[in-house]
């Protein structure tokens, strides 16, 4: 079982991935809960590169190839040994957001992101829970938590929704997405969540 949170900056994903591993943990289920940029020693070492530091240091091709290589060693490292142990993997983010980010922000990169992803990865979550929201609220979230590794510090609105349209347009046309209204309290969210999983999980 391998689920998926998506959502922009500022969706409070982060959260939700860590409250739905507890409450399945408390369900007696065996979780490995991990992130993307990261989720492996190469990987975290991949997301230091990209995302600190000058944010013009990599083309838009090269930062797409890190990501990859970085998501490569995850899957390698992390995902498939804790599915082979039959764990149930939760990753903040996975594919889908290089879909988003690096398929659509910097130049049209989108063919060749799948390209890649067919080639090196072939694999995507079964389920994928995409933490909405609008982006007013996101961005004022996002810029609360200011000195986190948040990219893009003047990301405006007009990217963030962007990016909101675009996983939103994914989830029209990928059966694995549930979408999540995030702009509740955290409480209402996880409930919601943790339903649409243990419905998944059957
Ligand atoms: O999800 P998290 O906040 O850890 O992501 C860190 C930063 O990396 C975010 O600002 C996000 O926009 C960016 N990112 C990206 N491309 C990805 C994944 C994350 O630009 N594929």
């Amino acid at each position: 079982r391998f689920i998926s949170f998506e959502g922009i900056d500022g969706s409070g994903k982060s959260t939700q991935a860590r409250r739905l591993a507890d409450a399945l943990r408390a369900r007696g289920h065996a979780v490995t809960l991990t992130r993307e940029p990261g989720g492996s020693t190469g990987a975290e070492e991949i997301r230091r590169l990209v995302l600190e530091g000058d944010p013009d240091r990599w083309s838009a091709e090269t930062e797409l190839l890190l990501f990859t290589a970085a998501r490569r060693d995850h899957l390698e490292k992390t995902i498939r040994p804790a599915l082979a142990r039959g764990d149930i993997v939760i990753t903040d983010r996975f594919a889908d957001s290089t879909r988003i980010y690096q398929g659509t922000t910097r130049g049209d990169l989108a063919a060749t992101v799948d390209r890649l992803h067919d080639l090196m990865i072939g694999t995507d979550p079964d389920l994928t829970i995409l933490v909405d929201i609008d982006p007013e609220t996101g961005l004022s979230r996002a810029r609360a938590r200011a000195g986190t590794e948040l990219r893009f510090e003047d990301m405006g609105l007009a990217t963030q929704t962007r990016m909101r349209a675009g996983f939103l347009s994914l989830a029209t046309t990928h059966p694995r997405f549930r979408v999540i209204d995030g702009a509740r309290d955290p409480e209402s969210v996880a409930a919601d969540i943790l339903s649409a999983t243990l419905a998944h999980l059957g």
